[in-house]
This record gives C-alpha cells, sequence and structure tokens, in this order.
C-alpha cells in the first residue's frame, strides 16, 4: 500500500506521530487509494518555522517573476489535466466530466493569478502639499494557513493558494482528509514549476488536530477557511481573540425560482444539474426549489421523470450521471434529513433511499420532496446531498421572501421571461451571487465568489477581491520640498497660492 507524506522544510516527510489513515474511495469502499499521515501540532510548527523562512526569501521575488512560477503551474496542470481528474474521482466521487471542470477552474485560477502578478495595483494620488507625492501599494502579509474542504479538492485551495501566492505569501496547506491525494498532486505541480520549497508546505490530517493547531499558531497571522458553518464558528472564535486576518466561506441552503412564464424545458435542466450535480455536495447546490403555482404540478412531473432516470455509479464509469456521497457519515446525515422531512409532513416524491443495488460505495438516490412548508428544518438546513426540497409560492414576492427567510445567502437563481422580474430579482435576493435563466452552480475564476449571512464574513474568494484580502495596503509618501510641510496646518484645500 502507498505512504504518502507530508511535505515541510522542503522534504517529503513522514508525521512526528508516525501514524497514517486509508483514503478510500467512495465509490467502492474496498478500494484503498494510499495512507495518509495523522499529523498533529508538531508537525504544523515545523512547517510554521520553515514557512517562515520561505516567506523571508519569497517576499522578495518580483511580483511579475512571483507570476511566472503560476503560469508554469497553469502549463503543467494543463497537461496532466485527465490523470488528476481520474485521481479525484477515485477519492471523491464526482463524475469524470465534473472532476475535469474542477481541474479546468484550477487552471483558470493559475493564469489569471499569474497576471495579477504585472498589476497589483495601488494608487497614486495628488498630495495636498507641493513636492509631496502621495501613493499606496501591497504588501504580503507572512504565512496564510489554508483549510479547505472535500467537495472541490483542487479548485478550492488553488483559490486560495495562488493568490496568496502572487501576494508573496509563504503558504501552510492542509487538504480535507477524504481528499489528500488530489492535495498531494497539487503540491507536487507547484514544485515541478519551479515553487521555492520552503514557500509551500503541506501538512495532512484531522481538522480538530492539524487545522486547529493552525488557527491557534501565533506564527500564522492569516487563515482562509472553507467548510461548514459550525466548523468556521470554532475557527472565527480563536482567529477573532487572536486577532488574525480571516476569511470564511461556509453553507449554504440555495434556491431555484421558476416563476409561471419561464422556459420550463431550460429550467428543468437547471434544477436537475443544480440539485443533483456532485450529489448535491456543491455549497452552491440547488437544496429549494421555488415554483410558482401555475407551473408547480407539470414542473414536477417533468423533474420526477428525469430525476428517476438518473444513472448512479462510479463517476469513472461511462454514462454516470450521480457518482456516491463523501463517507458514511454524510450518507447517514441525508437519511437523518429524509425521516425529518417525512416527520415534518412533506412528501417524498422519489428517492429517500440506498440504492439496493450499490451497496460497495456511498450511494444514495436522488431525492425530491414535494410540498415542503417554509420555515420547516427541510427547507431551512443544509443538508449537503442530493435532497431537493420545493415549495410552491404565489407570486414573485413571495418566492423572494422564501428564498431569503434562511440563515444562509451564498447563491439563488431565477427562471424567468420577465426582464422587470429578473431585474427584481437581482435586487431583493440576499445571496452573494444571483443566477438569471441559469442553475445556483457555474463560478468563473475572475469574478468574486462568495456568499452573505452565515455563508461567509465579508471576504470573497476569486475575482480581484482576494487580491485584497491576501496583501495589506501600505501608504507611502515622499516629501522632496526640502522644507517641513506640515499636513492640514500649512496648507489646505480651496486656499489659491
Ligand atoms: P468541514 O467544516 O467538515 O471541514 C472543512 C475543513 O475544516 C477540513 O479540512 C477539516 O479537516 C477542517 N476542520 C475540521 N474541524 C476543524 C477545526 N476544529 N479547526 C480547524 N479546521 C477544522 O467541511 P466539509 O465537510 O469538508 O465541507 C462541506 C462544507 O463546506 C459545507 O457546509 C459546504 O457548504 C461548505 N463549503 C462552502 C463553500 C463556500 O465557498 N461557501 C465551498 C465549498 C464548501
Amino acid at each position: 500500500m502507498k505512504k504518502f507524506n507530508n511535505f515541510i522544510a522542503g522534504k517529503w516527510v513522514a508525521p512526528e506521530s508516525g501514524e497514517y489513515f486509508d483514503n478510500r474511495n467512495p465509490a467502492d469502499r474496498g478500494d484503498v487509494i494510499g495512507r495518509f499521515p495523522l499529523s498533529d501540532k508538531r508537525d504544523v510548527e515545523r512547517a510554521v518555522e520553515s514557512a517562515t523562512r520561505g516567506f523571508a526569501r519569497w517576499r522578495r521575488t518580483p511580483a511579475p517573476g512571483r507570476g511566472d512560477v503560476l503560469r508554469v503551474v497553469g502549463d503543467i496542470m494543463t497537461k496532466r489535466k485527465e490523470e488528476i481528474a481520474d485521481a479525484m474521482t477515485r477519492e471523491m466521487g464526482k463524475p469524470l466530466t465534473e472532476t475535469r471542470g474542477d481541474v479546468q477552474e484550477g487552471i483558470d485560477t493559475a493564469y489569471y493569478a499569474s497576471s495579477e502578478g504585472r498589476r497589483l495595483f495601488g494608487k497614486t494620488v495628488p498630495s495636498e502639499l507641493r513636492n509631496k507625492w502621495a501613493m499606496s501599494y501591497r504588501r504580503p502579509i507572512g504565512i496564510a494557513g489554508l483549510i479547505c474542504p472535500f467537495n472541490f479538492p483542487m479548485a478550492i485551495p488553488t483559490w486560495k493558494m495562488f493568490p496568496a501566492l502572487v501576494c508573496g505569501n509563504a503558504v501552510i496547506f492542509k487538504p480535507a482528509e477524504d481528499v489528500p491525494h488530489t492535495g498531494t498532486l497539487l503540491v507536487e505541480i507547484l514544485l515541478d514549476a519551479g515553487l521555492p520549497p520552503e514557500v509551500i508546505q503541506l501538512v495532512h490530517g484531522r481538522g480538530e488536530q492539524v487545522g486547529a493547531a493552525m488557527v491557534d499558531h501565533p506564527g500564522i497571522p492569516l487563515i482562509s477557511f472553507t467548510g461548514s458553518t459550525e466548523t468556521g464558528r470554532i475557527v472565527g472564535e480563536t482567529c477573532g481573540r487572536l486577532h488574525k486576518r480571516l476569511s470564511l466561506e461556509m453553507g449554504g441552503k440555495n434556491a431555484q425560482i421558476v416563476m409561471d412564464d419561464a422556459d420550463l424545458d431550460l429550467a428543468l435542466e437547471g434544477a436537475l444539474w443544480g440539485a443533483f450535480g456532485t450529489t448535491g455536495q456543491r455549497c452552491t447546490a440547488t437544496s429549494r426549489l421555488i415554483l410558482q403555482k401555475k407551473i408547480h404540478d407539470k414542473f414536477l412531473g417533468m423533474l420526477e421523470d428525469r430525476a428517476r432516470a438518473l444513472k448512479l455509479g462510479d463517476g469513472r464509469k461511462k454514462g454516470t450521471d450521480v457518482g456516491p456521497l463523501i463517507n458514511e457519515d454524510a450518507l447517514r446525515k441525508v437519511e437523518a434529513y429524509v425521516d425529518i422531512g417525512v416527520s415534518e409532513g412533506a412528501k417524498l416524491l422519489t428517492g429517500g433511499e440506498r440504492p439496493k443495488k450499490l451497496s460497495g460505495g456511498n450511494f444514495f438516490e436522488p431525492t425530491i420532496f414535494t410540498d415542503v412548508k417554509a420555515g420547516s428544518r427541510l427547507e431551512q438546513e443544509e443538508i449537503f446531498g442530493p435532497v431537493l426540497s420545493v415549495i410552491r409560492v404565489k407570486d414573485a414576492d413571495e418566492a423572494f421572501a422564501v428564498n431569503n427567510d434562511v440563515k444562509y445567502g451564498l447563491s439563488s437563481s431565477i427562471y424567468t421571461r420577465d426582464v422587470n422580474t429578473a431585474f427584481r430579482a437581482l435586487n431583493e435576493l440576499d445571496n452573494g451571487i444571483t443566477y438569471v435563466n441559469a442553475p445556483t452552480i457555474g463560478a468563473e475564476a475572475h469574478l468574486p465568489f462568495g456568499g452573505v449571512k452565515q455563508t461567509g464574513n465579508g471576504h470573497r474568494e476569486g475575482g480581484w477581491e482576494v487580491y485584497e484580502f491576501y496583501s495589506e495596503t501600505k501608504v507611502g509618501y515622499a516629501d522632496f520640498s526640502g522644507t517641513l510641510q506640515r499636513a492640514q496646518i500649512d496648507t489646505y484645500l480651496g486656499t489659491p497660492d
């Protein structure tokens, strides 16, 4: 059985504990991909020592040079795309079409980051005093601690890591324990592209040990976390106490609204992809379907037929539409929510069980509940599985109110042919992202990604905005007048010469 290691201080090394865990294929639990380190605080300690040296060197590398490394990373990822996608499907389960997309997002993020190395704009503005310049510019922060979820094993680490690196920070990367292999491949690629070894550290292991040790370590001034709202709360409390810079991207309960005037065939494709793509394990997955009353019954009929026809199976086999859930805990959580839905009086239209045939993996049938009451637990809580709750509404106002009445605020979608309703939705829906005539999923690397309310803490991944998070703005004044000029005293705006 292949043993994988941490990457600390420029070397692939065993964890201090000497212990390892099995990484299993969720489509076939008997298939062990490899054994990965169960690291602890001591490994994090060593990673911080090394990253401190890496940072001292990397922060002085000109930003365009840092960007050049990311360009090579993009080139290598492009060449290895198919192989990485295959490895990712084996450890995470989603079908190859989706893991190829996951790698492609990493490639797009690499090229975008590479070009930012030649910008990283500050501002030069006129000073209020003569013969004096005033400017703002960006500096790196230090060591960035990156804690990642399982559902986008390549894309999400790259969203964090590439801008962190271009801004001149060193990185300590902790992948989710269910997807350590893809994380290892990513670090290999960075090293092959010429990243100085001490600039990147990879520490595998459990969140409660490795993640918590990173959050608690005074030598890591910045934490970027993506995961559940519950874990994010724990991370946030510690970071608040230690005054750390913190980005949180957390849970969602996203809705697709279908109005009476919508193109129903288009809305149907959106609902199927949004609800059951990635087996419902996307932060932007469509968990609620809000249907206007006239099309409600007709649309449900169309949806039921297509949901029943979705093919469950191994994501590496041709023809598979829906892969497994990530692990047994996730299966149990989905089952618990099916029970909750039934006990709350919602009607189970289809699904609701583990399929009899695929008992070797963590499979669950695409599940649809109808007559779901707004405010019920099924309608309010994040399930993170292939469970869609359908809510009937009378008009756009009620649809907007139902969409907004949850504690999360990541993405939303509306299908309508009425331009006024579409623009009202863009104004009224309380989410970080709203799609018109498209499903709740589909982020692009050059736009900011993130949510409001308990989905996030005001930062964004992607787009230009993330570069603000990974750099500190500093201001420089240069006075070449040769005299003491006192701001606000010797001159002020509006005084003629
Ligand atoms: P999770 O919260 O269980 O784990 C996320 C990461 O945190 C893992 O690496 C884990 O090891 C680590 N961790 C666990 N306990 C920790 C602790 N005490 N201290 C520090 N780190 C700790 O989440 P998950 O199951 O991997 O991912 C699913 C969740 O992520 C869902 O809630 C989903 O909505 C969310 N998510 C959000 C976004 C977004 O951008 N908003 C994107 C993807 C996933």
